[in-house]
């Protein structure tokens, strides 16, 4: 078991990515607090499953863009389990439009969950981590940073923004033995991808030299390599996740 005894911390932990995530650290022996939003049904149900099979799981409530209710959520999850030793900032959202048709309510969700989330929860446990000498922070980004589409200028620089914040951070966390790393995730089977796979049907295939569509166990095993000692000299790094969609070639 690779994270046996580790408490971690997964936003958007109930569903997609996360979910996958939360489920793939409890096998590994890490304890895990899911943290969601709008799902408590589903966050609750994972917890629950989790706790079944032996391991120990809780669900809490808190949006990420909310700098106290961050606060209050990391305080609860210390109180429960002790010090978070992993956090994956893993909840976004995407909120598509041409730019000279965004709102600038598009623009402010998008910035302050994605990238605003990812600042509320690397602040309140950082100076934590600093003391204990130990940490990992892995943000969930995606190859939107640096392969755009049209109508996500908003999603595009928040991940962007994440995979900067993550050079930046590890910069100042290194010696002090906490690592941060992102993940960018191609085009993987969830909630999230859902329009865009029923618009383009299998022609998204053709783009993917793998010739399929990742699966959020595809995220989680790169998110436990990143979360484990296996990983322990790698930080500031971006890994891309995407069956080989940014090479840029037309599968035949
Ligand atoms: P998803 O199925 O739509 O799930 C999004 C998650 O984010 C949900 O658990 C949701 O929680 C949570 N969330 C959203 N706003 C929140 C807020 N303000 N506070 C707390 N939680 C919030 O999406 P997904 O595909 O798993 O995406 C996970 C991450 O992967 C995102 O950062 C996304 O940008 C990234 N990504 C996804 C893909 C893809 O193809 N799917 C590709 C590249 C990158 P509730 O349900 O509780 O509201």
């Amino acid at each position: 078991m690779r994270l046996k005894d580790q408490n971690a911390l997964i936003t958007g932990g109930s569903r997609g990515i996360g979910r996958a995530i939360a489920e793939a650290f409890a096998a590994e022996g890490a304890k895990v607090a899911i943290v969601y939003r709008g799902s408590r049904e589903a966050a609750d149900t994972l917890a629950a499953s989790i706790n079944a099979k032996g391991g120990k799981a809780l669900a809490l409530q808190a949006d990420v863009a909310d700098a106290a209710s961050v606060k209050t959520c990391v305080e609860c999850v210390e109180k429960e389990l002790g010090p978070i030793g992993i956090l994956v900032n893993n909840a976004g959202v995407i909120e598509d439009d041409l730019f000279v048709r965004m709102k600038p309510e598009a623009w402010n969700k998008v910035i302050q969950t994605n990238l605003g989330g990812v600042f509320n929860f690397c602040h309140a446990v950082a100076f934590g981590m600093m003391q204990r000498r130990a940490g990992r922070i892995i943000n969930v980004s995606s190859v939107a940073a640096d392969h755009v589409n049209m109508g996500q200028t908003n999603y595009s620089a928040s991940k962007g923004a994440i995979n900067s914040f993550t050079r930046a951070l590890a910069v100042e966390l290194a010696k002090r033995g906490v690592t941060v790393n992102a993940i960018a995730p191609g085009f993987i089977e969830t909630d999230m991808s859902a329009p865009v796979r029923n618009k383009a049907g299998d022609r998204i295939v053709k783009y993917i030299p793998m010739r399929r569509i990742g699966s959020p166990e595809d995220i989680a095993r790169v998110a436990v390599f990143l979360a484990s000692a296996d990983s322990s000299y790698i930080t500031g790094q971006v890994l891309t996740v995407d069956g080989g969609l940014t090479l840029g070639a037309v599968a035949e």
